[in-house]
């Protein structure tokens, strides 16, 4: 705490992963003699810059930009850019230090980053979000690289910005760089199913979760909060797998649709118009939008919160649990605060930890740096199904890390040691650097 003041997000996500490493680290002197754990606390690189920008009415804008190249132990520096005006040096490496263990557990090569700003696209005209996104890679580029450092989306940060940043990236290298940005359009480098690979991955995870108890989707009823990309392809996962979607949420309140959210209507909302969820509730009969309380207090089987940092917390927890809820699948990073991840481990829910559930994500833009390095473009049904088995390959190393130093169901102590050790051997192999 002394040495990152100001930081409670990294603090946070440092505690629970070094709290999660105990029993791993007990029987490790070898690693601690090595100073492994403080070493990946420490990130590699960090790079903090203005980003100056002109809006539609002639008037000057600043930004903050940030990138944190947090390990390069298993491959290039990975993870996404975030643009939203919560975003701080705090937040971007709480983000950069989950990206470690999540990239780890793909077993895809891909070292730890993160980096976004504190803009807020939200009310911005295409044309300011561009000459944002230009101002913003103009400082970037110089740390990029396909084979060092390879952004790619997260709040705020979708195909339109993805586009935008390498333009701009490759207007300034001269160099048509496909794999030094993942999520691009399919039409120009990107890959089939970046799009839904998130929110599909979640799906994924919590199916292999849910078998573990002989349990299934079918017929489940399940609450997600959040409306944007992760949200979105998770609940069309789980209406594709016979669940049945009955509320999700957004900075405006959330919905509640008993008849099975409108998927088609919501995407039109959120990925055409970028609209409010009020206007779901104008446009569909029966559903109703709420302000108050909170899209969790709706009772369910699944929850699955997509939205942000520690949204669900000890009194969603509460009302999960008292609702009888089954399991709970982080589409978010760190949505849910430690004190309701105890509540839902006394209740015995099913629990499945950011890093290990939504890896899917990044799994996919491994698997677009695949496609561009060997200038291929694979059919969505090949992505997909490489997408299901890394799930599984997750899911289960999960469990059998998890089994060796504790409980298998505990997906926590599983997806942080998991994702540790291989950090943690690679280092320990490439010396003290
Ligand atoms: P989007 O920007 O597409 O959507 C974010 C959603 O969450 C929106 O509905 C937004 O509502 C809501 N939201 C965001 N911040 C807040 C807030 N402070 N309070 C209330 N609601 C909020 O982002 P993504 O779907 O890409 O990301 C969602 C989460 O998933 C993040 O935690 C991200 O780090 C994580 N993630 C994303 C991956 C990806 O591939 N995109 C990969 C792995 C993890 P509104 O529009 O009203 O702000």
């Amino acid at each position: 705490v002394r040495r990152n003041p100001g930081e409670p997000e990294f603090h946070q996500a440092t505690q629970e992963v070094l709290h999660a490493l105990k029993p791993v680290l007990a029987t490790r002197p070898d690693l601690l003699e090595a100073r492994i754990v403080e070493r990946l606390c420490e990130p590699e690189r960090q790079v903090i810059f203005r980003v100056p920008w002109v809006d539609d009415t002639g008037t000057v804008q600043v930004n903050r930009g940030f990138r944190v190249e947090f390990s390069s132990a298993l491959g290039p520096y990975k993870g996404g850019l975030r643009f939203h005006p919560s975003v701080t040096s705090g937040v971007v490496k709480f983000l950069g230090f989950e990206q470690i263990f999540k990239n780890a557990l793909t077993g895809l090569g891909l070292g730890g980053g993160k980096g976004g700003s504190d803009f807020d696209p939200k009310g911005r005209s295409d044309a300011e979000v561009m000459r944002f996104c230009q101002s913003f890679m103009t400082e970037l580029h110089r740390h990029l690289g396909e084979k060092t450092d390879v952004p790619a989306g997260d709040i705020g940060v979708g195909g339109r910005e993805i586009g935008y940043l390498f333009g701009q990236y490759k207007r300034l290298t001269n160099r048509f760089e496909a794999g030094v940005l993942t999520g691009k359009g399919v039409g120009w480098g990107g890959s089939h199913a970046r799009t839904e690979a998130t929110g599909y991955g979640v799906v994924h995870f919590l199916q292999e979760m849910l078998a573990t108890r002989g349990l299934s989707l079918e017929g489940r009823g399940v609450v997600v909060s959040g409306s944007g990309n992760v949200a979105l392809y998770a609940i069309e996962k789980i209406q594709a797998l016979g669940g049945k979607a009955v509320a999700c949420s957004d900075s405006s309140g959330y919905i509640v649709d008993e008849n099975g959210l409108d998927l088609d209507l919501l995407k039109e909302i959120k990925e055409e118009r970028r609209g409010r969820l009020t206007a779901y509730a104008e446009a569909r009969p029966g559903a109703v939008h709420s302000e108050r309380g909170s899209v969790f207090d709706v009772p369910c089987d699944i929850a699955l919160p997509c939205a942000t940092q520690n949204e669900l917390g000890q009194q969603h927890a509460v009302a999960l649990a008292k609702n009888g809820v089954l399991a709970v699948a982080e589409g978010a990073n760190m949505p849910t605060t430690p004190e309701a991840v105890e509540v839902l481990r006394q209740a015995d829910v099913l629990f499945a930890p950011g890093k290990a559930a939504n890896a899917g994500g990044v799994a996919t833009s491994a698997l677009e740096m695949r496609q561009n390095a060997s200038l291929q473009q694979w059919s969505f049904e090949r992505t997909e199904t490489e997408l299901a088995s890394v799930m599984r390959d997750i899911h289960a190393l999960c469990r059998t890390t998890a089994d060796t130093y504790g409980d298998a169901d505990d997906y926590v102590l599983g997806a942080n040691a998991g994702g540790f050790l291989r950090t943690a051997e690679a280092m320990a192999a490439q010396g003290v650097v």
